[in-house]
């Protein structure tokens, strides 16, 4: 199994290494199965040194209306930290991999691969910084729009009641280590306990954003060098013009 990454980021900061200051990643991962592909996955990195903060929700949270509803999921009700038990899993590394779903075509469910995903998902994008993992435990079949999205990953997908379908899910993903946070879509765990190893070359892909990606190439563009200019669809390689 083998997962192509695409990583995109969605806030403002400039440094050539993200992990220097906190930022907002969005990660899409295709999978595939001996070439074939399998699935498909959408996740977000949001680091920064307190991401309960409200600073942090206007430089990271509000930069996008998936990553707002998120934060305002796991506010706790005194508005003033997480849900448990996110203060104690954030204290020393202050990151959160939020991952929106992990979702297998047919053909290829039944054999293991989803708990293969997750691990190398963990495994490649999960650095150092990174306490908690969480991810949406609502059903795919049964989130909005489901057949407008997922049209071929929610066929042949149970099709019971949401409650049913979503305490099976949730009991799947017991075996995976993960806790139900109360009062919320989401499943947590610490990463060790998802996978053993997580890799020391982060992030598995270059980072694409608009400040320093080539409008043309779309390879990394060094903003401290001399070798690209501002073109009208954003800055590109001096060579690639
Ligand atoms: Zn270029």
């Amino acid at each position: 199994m083998e997962i192509d990454w695409r990583i995109e980021r969605l806030d403002e900061g400039e440094m050539q290494d993200p992990r220097d200051e906190g930022c907002l990643l969005r990660i899409v991962g295709k999978v595939k199965e001996e070439g074939v592909a399998a699935g498909q996955l959408e996740a977000y990195y949001i680091l920064d040194v307190d991401l309960a903060s409200s600073r942090a929700f206007f430089e990271l949270w509000d930069m996008d209306g998936e990553t707002c509803a998120i934060y305002e999921e796991l506010m706790a009700p005194s508005q003033e930290d997480f849900r448990e038990p996110l203060p104690r899993l954030l204290e020393t590394r202050p990151g959160l991999l939020v991952i929106d779903y992990i979702a297998l075509f047919p053909d290829f469910r039944g054999r293991e691969l989803g708990r293969e995903v997750m691990r190398q998902l963990v495994r490649c994008c999960a650095d150092g910084n990174i306490g908690a993992v969480l991810l949406d435990a609502s059903p795919l079949q049964h989130r909005d729009g489901a057949y407008d999205f997922f049209d071929h990953e929610v066929r042949a997908l149970p099709w019971n009641g949401d409650e049913q379908d979503t305490e099976k899910l949730r009991g799947y993903l017991r075996g995976w280590g993960m806790h139900q946070m109360a009062k919320t879509r989401y499943m947590v765990a610490p990463p060790g306990s998802l996978s053993d190893t997580h890799t020391a070359k982060w992030p598995p892909v270059p980072i694409l954003c608009f400040w320093n990606t080539c409008a043309y190439c779309r390879r990394w563009i060094d903003t401290d060098g001399d070798d690209w200019e501002n073109g009208p669809e954003g800055p590109i390689h001096l060579g690639c013009r």
